[in-house]
């Protein structure tokens, strides 16, 4: 099955290294049946656009203003991003829900800002070890995607793909059982159904993410309902996302 391997580089790697690593990503992954996405930083888009355009390898960033343009020091806007050729953009990563403070109603307004500039949205949603001791695992997700959702239109979730990363999992070699991972499932197509369609609920694609690596990819993304995995740590390394990126699933 034809999965979607989405790299989060987070704050890493220079424009010069990520060119080294875009050149062998490029060359590598020739052939591969898999959609593959690569988010480096803002300031590697340039090279990105310049090494990957033509390639099986398409890209995006890691975030985008909510605003179209203004007076917003330091702030990327979502145009700029899709003129340096981004066709994906993260939103609502738990590192911008925690150290930056992104509440529901931003990630609503960056997640329409992106629709309307064309771009694709990794949506990432997930509780906390707490929320998961405490056995609201599920309706706090479900309620993350009520609020980011909010006027989001049905024919619209079609550039719209679900990250399930418990924040808990996410850069911990922690690993959450498949049947956790099946039963956010479950719930997250649930709330798509009660918020949209049942056919919504069938098309929507979910996909996972929180301490992938070499050891466990397959175990992950074998499992038939995700349609594919979100990588942080084991992306940075361009041999082994490779690994992961091409494989048969
Ligand atoms: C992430 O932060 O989106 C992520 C998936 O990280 P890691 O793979 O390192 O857990």
């Amino acid at each position: 099955m034809k999965k979607l391997i989405v790299a989060n580089f987070k704050m890493n790697t220079t424009p010069s290294e990520f060119k080294a690593y875009a050149m062998t990503l490029a060359t590598k992954a020739k052939g591969s049946k898999n959609n593959i996405v690569v988010c480096p930083p803002y300031t590697h888009l340039c090279v990105a656009k310049e090494i990957l355009s033509g390639s099986k390898v398409e890209y995006g960033a890691q975030n985008i203003s909510d605003e179209e343009n203004g007076a917003l020091t330091g702030e990327i806007s979502a145009n700029m991003i899709k003129d340096l050729g981004a066709e994906y953009v993260i939103i609502g990563h738990s590192e911008r829900r925690t150290k930056f403070k992104e509440n529901d109603k931003l990630i609503n307004r960056k997640i329409k800002t992106a629709l309307a500039n064309g771009l694709k949205v990794v949506l990432c949603v997930g509780e906390s070890m707490q929320t998961r001791a405490a056995k609201q695992a599920l309706t706090f997700v479900r309620k993350q995607l009520d609020d980011d959702l909010k006027g989001i239109y049905e024919n619209e979730l079609e550039s719209v793909v679900i990250a399930y990363e418990p924040i808990w999992a996410i850069g911990s070699g922690k690993n959450v059982t498949s049947k956790d991972i099946q039963k956010m499932v479950e719930a997250i197509k649930k709330e798509i159904e009660y918020l949209y369609s049942d056919k919504a609920s069938k098309k929507i694609s979910i996909i996972y993410g929180g301490g992938v690596t070499l050891i466990n990819y397959k175990k992950v993304l074998s499992l038939e309902f995700l349609n594919g995995a979100l990588i942080g740590g084991t992306c940075l390394d361009v041999d082994d996302f490779t690994v992961i990126a091409k494989e048969n699933y």
